[in-house]
């Protein structure tokens, strides 16, 4: 049984023996959409900002999924029309 901190940062949205790994969130990223050039992706500059307010981010769990929204970050933050889910956008908004 695991602590009740640990359980309480358990995203909302998955059976909590799924995991998420880097590989799969490295194929998702493969798909067309998100290649460079792509109209629905932001620039890598802002991509890599985005990013590395998550990766300071409390609400990071695993390095990859945000327990805000439940998100995987590395996608999320590719893509012009998301913001943080934090109010009001509280770390990176969408991107005009
Ligand atoms: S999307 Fe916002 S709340 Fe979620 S990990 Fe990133 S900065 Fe934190």
């Amino acid at each position: 049984m695991r602590a009740g901190n640990e359980a309480d940062r358990d995203c909302k949205g998955c059976r909590s023996d799924f995991r998420v790994t880097e590989e799969r969130i490295d194929k998702i990223l493969s798909s067309p959409m998100f290649r460079p050039g792509s109209v629905y992706c932001v620039p890598d500059a802002v991509y890599e900002e985005r990013l590395a307010r998550c990766r300071a981010c409390p609400k990071l769990i695993d390095g990859h999924t945000c327990v805000a929204c439940g998100c995987l970050v590395r996608i999320t933050a590719k893509l012009k029309e998301k913001r943080c889910p934090l109010p009001g956008g509280a770390e990176w908004e969408t991107y005009a």
